[in-house]
C-alpha cells in the first residue's frame, strides 16, 4: 500500500509541552467556562493579531453565528456563495435571507463592485470572505456600507495571522470571524473567535455563547452553548509560539509548487496580494485550459494515494438545502472558479520529494 497524503494535517505541538500545559487542571479541577488558560489565550491572540477587542468560542461556525445575532440583524444579508457551507448557514440560521453577490476572478472575494446593485430597503449586513486569506476590498466594502447605513461581518476563517501593510486581518469590519478548527493555520482542536471594535458587544457574546446569561445571573437573550474549554485554549497557547514557524513552512511548500507550476498554461496558482503577508493557508490551482481537467487531475492525484480538495465546491448557492432560494446562475463567476479549482496538499510536514511528485502527476510528464 502507497503511503497515503491528505489535503491537510493538523500542526501539533510537542507532546510534552501540551501535557505541561495542561497539568495544573488537575489541581484546580476547572475545565471551562472561562478559566485562567482561557483569559490567557485572549490576551495573547489579542497580542498576536493586532485587534482591540475579543470573545473565543468552541468553533468558528458558533462565533459566526453569534456575531450575526449580537447585531440584531433583519431581512437580507449580501453574502458570497464562494465559501464553506458554515457561511450561508450562519445567515438562515439566524432566520435572515442570503443575498448572493458574485466573485473576482483573481482573488476569489466578493466583487465589492458588485455589492450596491444587491442593496435593497431590506438588506441589513454585508458577510464577505477572505478567501484562502486574500483579503476583501475591505475599504469598498466599508464605503458601501456606511453609505447604506449595513454592518460589516467578515468571515476570517482563512485569515488568520494575515497582514496588508503591516495591519492585521483583524480589524476589518464591525466584527472578524476566525475558525481555530485542526484544518487550519492556527487551531484549538476545535475552536474559534470573534475580533471586533467595539468594546459593549464583549459582554452580550460572552452572555450569547453562555445560554444569554449574564453576570447577574440575569438571562437576557436566546442564547446557546458555545464556550471553549480549558483543553482546547491549552492547545492554543501550545500552537500560538509556534504559528510564526508554521506559516514560514507553509511558504516553504508554496514556493517549492510555484517553481513547478507557475507559468505553466492553463494552470493558475493563486498570487499573494499587493502589500499583502500571506498565511499559505491553502495552495489552490485554477485548471482552466489545460490538457487534462481540474476532475481529471483530482482522479489522478487519487489513484496515487494523494488528496486534493475541490474547494469551494459546491457553492452554496448550489446546495441542495437552498435550491428554493438560490440558483449558481447568478454568480456565474464563483460559478465558473468552483468548477475548476483545486486545493493541493498544504502543511508544514510536506516534504519536497511528494511535492514533485505531486506536481509531476498534475503536469502529467
Ligand atoms: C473553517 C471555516 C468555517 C467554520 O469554522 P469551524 O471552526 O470549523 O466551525 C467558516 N467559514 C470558513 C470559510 C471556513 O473555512
Amino acid at each position: 500500500m502507497e503511503r497515503q497524503i491528505p489535503v491537510t494535517c493538523p500542526s501539533m505541538p510537542p507532546l510534552e509541552e501540551y501535557i505541561d500545559e495542561i497539568r495544573d487542571i488537575w489541581e484546580s479541577k476547572w475545565l471551562t467556562n472561562s478559566g485562567g488558560k482561557h483569559k490567557r489565550l485572549e490576551t495573547a491572540i489579542v497580542d498576536f493579531m493586532g485587534a482591540s477587542n475579543i470573545a473565543l468560542f468552541t468553533n468558528g461556525h458558533m462565533a459566526l453565528e453569534a456575531a450575526v445575532s449580537v447585531l440584531g440583524l433583519k431581512g437580507e444579508v449580501i453574502t458570497t456563495p464562494f465559501t464553506f457551507a458554515s457561511t450561508t448557514h450562519a445567515i438562515v440560521r439566524n432566520g435572515l435571507r442570503p443575498v448572493f453577490c458574485d466573485i473576482n476572478p483573481e482573488d476569489f472575494t466578493i466583487n465589492a463592485g458588485a455589492i450596491e446593485a444587491l442593496v435593497t430597503e431590506n438588506t441589513s449586513a454585508i458577510l464577505p470572505v477572505h478567501v484562502y486569506g486574500n483579503l476583501c476590498d475591505v475599504e469598498a466594502i466599508d464605503r458601501i456600507a456606511k453609505k447604506n447605513g449595513l454592518k460589516v461581518i467578515y468571515d476570517a476563517a482563512h485569515a488568520f495571522g494575515v497582514t496588508r501593510n503591516g495591519e492585521g486581518s483583524a480589524v476589518f469590519g464591525d466584527i472578524s470571524m476566525f475558525s481555530f478548527h485542526a484544518t487550519k493555520v492556527f487551531h484549538t482542536i476545535e475552536g474559534g473567535a470573534l475580533t471586533f471594535g467595539a468594546p459593549e458587544l464583549a459582554e452580550k457574546l460572552n452572555s450569547l455563547k453562555n445560554f444569554g446569561i449574564e453576570g447577574s445571573g440575569k438571562v437576557t437573550a436566546v442564547g446557546f452553548n458555545a464556550k471553549m474549554s480549558e483543553f482546547q485554549a491549552a492547545m492554543g497557547l501550545c500552537n500560538l509560539r509556534y504559528a510564526n514557524d508554521e506559516i514560514s513552512k507553509r511558504k516553504a511548500v508554496a514556493e517549492r509548487y510555484d517553481t513547478h507550476l507557475r507559468g505553466i498554461p492553463g494552470i493558475r496558482p493563486m498570487t499573494v496580494q499587493k502589500g499583502v503577508c500571506s498565511n499559505y493557508a491553502y495552495y489552490p490551482v485554477v485548471i482552466d485550459g489545460f490538457k487534462n481537467s481540474r476532475d481529471v487531475i483530482h482522479m489522478k492525484l487519487k489513484l496515487e494515494g494523494i488528496t486534493a480538495r475541490k474547494y469551494f465546491y459546491p457553492l452554496t448557492n448550489d446546495f441542495e438545502c437552498y435550491q428554493d432560494i438560490s440558483s449558481k446562475l447568478q454568480t456565474p463567476v464563483a460559478a465558473h472558479i468552483a468548477d475548476r479549482v483545486l486545493a493541493l496538499p498544504m502543511y508544514a510536514g510536506l516534504d519536497t520529494d511528494t511535492i514533485d511528485k505531486i506536481c509531476a502527476i498534475i503536469l502529467d510528464d
